[in-house]
């Protein structure tokens, strides 16, 4: 574990949706980080990419409101705010026990920086960012 992974399994992360109906708190560091640039995804948000982090669905908890679901697809299901409609949540059934949270969606969305690309295939042309992170055109590697 490094250090600065380490470092973010000793905090506390909270977030929730923008008009507050939807809070969560997250125990432990995320499995993965990463900018998506799926259609889905920014059909889902609107947003041109979406930086998630992945983490167990135990990891998790919500208070108050649970995120209402969307399935965008046969296999996977997207939560947001059913007032406001903040997208929050990612789960699908080939990641079983897993769960993505919009980094946006977080009290202190600087906590977690995104590792690399994914779906870099279907980036957007004027979509360019300054770094050296590692870009998949589709899923990334699961070892
Ligand atoms: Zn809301
Ligand atoms: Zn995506």
């Amino acid at each position: 574990m490094t250090p600065a992974r380490q470092a973010m399994s000793e905090s506390r992360l909270e977030g929730g949706c923008q008009c507050g109906s939807v809070r969560y708190a997250i125990a432990g560091a995320p499995l993965m980080t990463a900018l998506c640039h799926c259609t889905t995804c920014r059909r889902a948000t609107g947003a041109p990419a979406v930086a998630w982090a992945m983490f167990k669905e135990e990891q998790v908890s919500f208070a108050g409101r649970r995120p209402a679901e969307y399935a965008s697809s046969p296999e996977a299901k997207r939560g947001f705010c059913a007032a406001c409609g903040t997208p929050i949540s990612f789960t699908a059934s080939y990641i079983p026990g897993l769960v993505d949270i919009a980094i946006g969606s977080l009290d202190r969305p600087e906590a977690l920086a995104p590792a690399l690309h994914y779906w870099d295939s279907k980036r957007l042309p004027w979509m360019t960012f300054a770094d050296d992170l590692p870009k998949y055109p589709g899923f990334p590697p699961t070892d």
